[in-house]
This record gives structure tokens, C-alpha cells and sequence, in this order.
């Protein structure tokens, strides 16, 4: 962060969009401890902080009456936490911007914290509304965008709000800096072989992702689900496994492309397959080219495991995106544990790694493996989109 905080009063977008329980407590901080950093930072060099996050999806889950659910959806829920956290009092904001925003920003001194009410209680958030990005801007001297958990949104303000500063007067924080720097690691200056690691439901959400990686990466191996679909374009009989069938000629295509790349692409040899998706199901482990009528793949099978550890081993650079199984439901998480036990064991001999994407960070940290791995991304869509070579809105208003 190159801007002197001193006597400046820093608007700073950041991502606390956290999930709250029924009593409205934050059950997961994750998100709110990565902006940490980044708040003391300003405060430590004497300049005060204005910030700003959306909470949920209140537009999309209205009152019955139409209206915001403003009781659930409100910020106030997280100003007990914050001052908690940074040891200091928060003052909070019942408007995102309104004459008395103005003048709790007017009043903020060197040190002190304003919180203001959820971005998307505005109607001009989602539509990057140029007169509500304005009268955001007009709280502060300075802009810090630290949300990368929506640096992929055009949103007023996490795009539209930088054009109201110069570009000395508006910056990345901290963790915006690192998950740019630690995807850029993989996708400009990868240390070889590179091994890609993707699993999950579907093939149609990771289209430009295996695209690129195709062009990118030494080795892509592919599990969970969208394995199957790939496992039908090479003939394989998948049961009931989830396979997109409008998706398997594709499928088939990217299958041509890595051979034509000379790039590896494994698939799973076998798979535990189960004859309902349920914990309780009855269970087997087959080929995963053979899979009967009435059975599903729900995890991959002790084989593909090996050989999947040993490509990971060998490895000098992974990126893992998306779980091997149904790693939910504890009968097909083995798969998920042993991919990442690999990447941990993998990074602990110098392989750097990048696990990105909500599940499989979801998973990684249900294993307790999140300190054994390099990085782990906050970012589910934002850091997809960055990996798939896509500019961030958020992150082309900051560099013009
Ligand atoms: P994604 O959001 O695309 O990364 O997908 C994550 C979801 O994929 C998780 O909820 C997993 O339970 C699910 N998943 C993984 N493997 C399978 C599978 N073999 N069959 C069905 N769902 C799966």
C-alpha cells in the first residue's frame, strides 16, 4: 500500500460478507480476519478508516412486503466483533451514504473506525451507479479496495468508486496484494512441473478454466463429478453418475486439446460409487469406466488416489480447485483427504500451492490442512475469474 495514511480519512471497501447463525453471530470470521491487516495498517499510521461490505444477497431475499430485510442484513451485526478485534470502538453508520454519513465521516478522527450499512441496501450498488459511487467517494481523502471476494463485481464500490481518485490517492490492501500476487506466481512464473487440481459438480463452470489450463499447466488431474462427463466422452459406461450430457462433446474436445498440448490429463481409474446419494448408501469400488445402471460416483476410488498422489509429489506448482467427492458426506470425503494430505506433504518438500475455489478451501480447512498448504485464496468466483486470465473489474479500476 503506497499512500501515507496520516490525518487521511481511507475509504475501504472490504469483503465482510461472512455467514451469521439465527442469533445473527458471526460463525465463520475467515473473511473478516484477511481485512485485519490492512484496517491497522491505516490506523497505525494515523489515518482513519471508512469501511464498506455488502452482507448476503438482501436484494434477492426480500420481505414479504417487498421490502430490504434490513434486521437481517444489516452490518450493525458485526460492530461488537470489529471492536473486538481491532481494540478499538466502532462507529456505525444506519445509512451507506445520507447527510448523516457525511457527518460521522466529518467527525471521524485519526484512529477511529466508521462502519457504514450494507452496500446493497442501495439500489446503485449492483448497477455501479456513478452518482451513489460519487457520494461514496465524497466521505474520504483516499480509496483502499481490500474486497477480493468481489474484485470480479463492476459494483459501485468496488469499480465505480475508484474513478472519483487520482490515481496517487487510491490503492490494494493487503490481501488484495497477496491473492494477486500468489495467482500471478501460477500463471506468470510457475516453478515446473505444474499440476492442476480440479474437481467439483460441474464441467459447463469450469469451461475457461480447463481451457487455459490446457494452454498453462503440465498435468491437469480431474475429479468429483465433473469427472464423469469427461469419463463418458471417452465411451465409459458412468451409471448415474452426474454427467452433463450437453457438455460431453466438449468434453471430448478439451480431452484433444490436451493431448494436442502435450499436456497430461488424468482422469480418475476407479471410483467409489454408490446406489443412492446418501451417507447411508450401499457402497462398492469399480472402474470408473464401469460403472453399473443404478449405481453414481460419488468419490474417487483408492487407485486413482495413488497415482494421483504421485503426480502431486512430483510436482514443483499446484492449484487445487474444487473437491475429488461428495467430501460433505464422510463415506466420500476420502479421496478429498487424500488429495490434500498430498498437496500439504507436496508443499512441505517446496512445492508452492494455491488452493482456490469455496469447496475446495472448505475442505482443506475442514482437514485442519489450511497452515500446510502456501496460500489460500478468500476468493471463490473472484479468484476463477483471475485464474481463467480474465481482468477484474476491481482490479483494472485500481491500476487504470
Ligand atoms: P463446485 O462448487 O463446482 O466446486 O462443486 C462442489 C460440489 O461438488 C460439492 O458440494 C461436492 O459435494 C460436489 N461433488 C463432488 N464430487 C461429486 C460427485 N462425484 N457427484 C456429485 N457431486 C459431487
Amino acid at each position: 500500500m503506497n499512500i501515507d495514511f496520516k490525518d487521511k480519512k481511507a475509504l475501504v471497501r472490504v469483503d465482510f460478507n461472512v455467514p451469521l447463525n439465527d442469533q445473527y453471530e458471526i460463525t465463520d470470521d475467515t473473511r473478516i480476519q484477511a481485512a485485519l491487516p490492512t484496517i491497522r495498517h491505516i490506523l497505525d499510521n494515523g489515518g482513519s478508516a471508512i469501511l464498506m461490505s455488502h452482507l448476503g444477497r438482501p436484494g434477492k431475499k426480500l420481505n414479504a412486503d417487498g421490502t430490504i430485510n434490513r434486521e437481517k442484513y444489516t452490518l450493525q451485526h458485526l460492530v461488537g466483533y470489529l471492536s473486538n478485534a481491532l481494540d478499538t470502538s466502532v462507529v456505525f453508520s444506519t445509512q451507506t451514504v445520507g447527510s448523516r454519513s457525511v457527518i460521522l465521516a466529518d467527525e471521524l478522527k485519526p484512529g477511529e473506525i466508521l462502519l457504514l450499512e450494507n452496500t446493497r441496501f442501495e439500489p446503485g450498488e449492483k448497477t455501479g451507479d456513478k452518482d451513489f459511487a460519487r457520494r461514496l467517494a465524497a466521505l474520504a481523502d483516499v480509496y483502499v479496495n481490500d474486497a477480493f471476494g468481489t474484485a470480479h463485481r463492476a459494483h459501485a464500490s468496488t469499480t465505480t468508486v475508484a474513478d472519483f481518485f487520482d490515481a496517487d490517492k487510491k490503492t490494494f490492501g493487503f490481501l488484495m496484494e497477496s491473492e494477486l500476487k500468489n495467482a500471478q506466481r501460477v500463471l506468470n512464473t510457475p516453478g515446473r512441473p505444474l499440476t492442476a487440481i480440479i474437481g467439483g459438480a460441474k464441467v459447463s463452470d469450469k469451461i475457461l478454466l480447463l481451457e487455459k489450463l490446457i494452454e498453462l499447466a503440465d498435468n491437469i488431474i480431474i475429479g468429483g463429478g465433473m469427472a464423469y462427463t469427461f469419463l463418458r466422452a471417452q465411451g465409459g459406461q458412468t451409471g448415474q453418475s452426474l454427467v452433463e450430457e450437453d457438455k460431453i462433446t466438449l468434453a471430448g474436445e478439451l480431452l484433444k486439446q490436451a493431448k494436442a498440448s502435450n499436456t497430461q490429463l488424468l482422469l480418475p481409474y476407479d471410483s467409489v460409487i454408490a446406489d443412492a446419494f446418501s451417507e447411508d448408501a450401499k457402497k462398492d469400488t469399480v472402474p470408473s469406466h464401469e460403472i453399473p445402471d443404478g449405481w453414481m460416483g460419488l468419490d474417487i476410488g483408492p487407485k486413482a488416489r495413488v497415482a494421483f498422489a504421485e503426480v502431486i509429489a512430483a510436482s514443483k506448482t499446484i492449484l487445487w480447485n474444487g473437491p475429488m467427492g461428495v467430501f460433505e458426506m464422510p463415506s466420500f470425503a476420502e479421496g478429498t483427504k487424500n488429495i490434500a494430505l498430498a498437496v500439504a506433504k507436496a508443499t512441505s518438500k517446496g512445492a508452492f500451492s494455491l488452493v482456490g475455489g469455496g469447496d475446495s478451501v472448505a475442505a482443506v480447512k475442514q482437514m485442519k490442512l489450511a497452515d500446510e498448504v502456501s496460500y489460500v485464496s478468500t476468493g471463490g468466483g473472484a479468484m476463477l475469474e483471475l485464474l481463467e486470465g480474465k481482468t477484474l473489474p476491481g482490479v483494472a479500476a485500481i491500476q487504470g
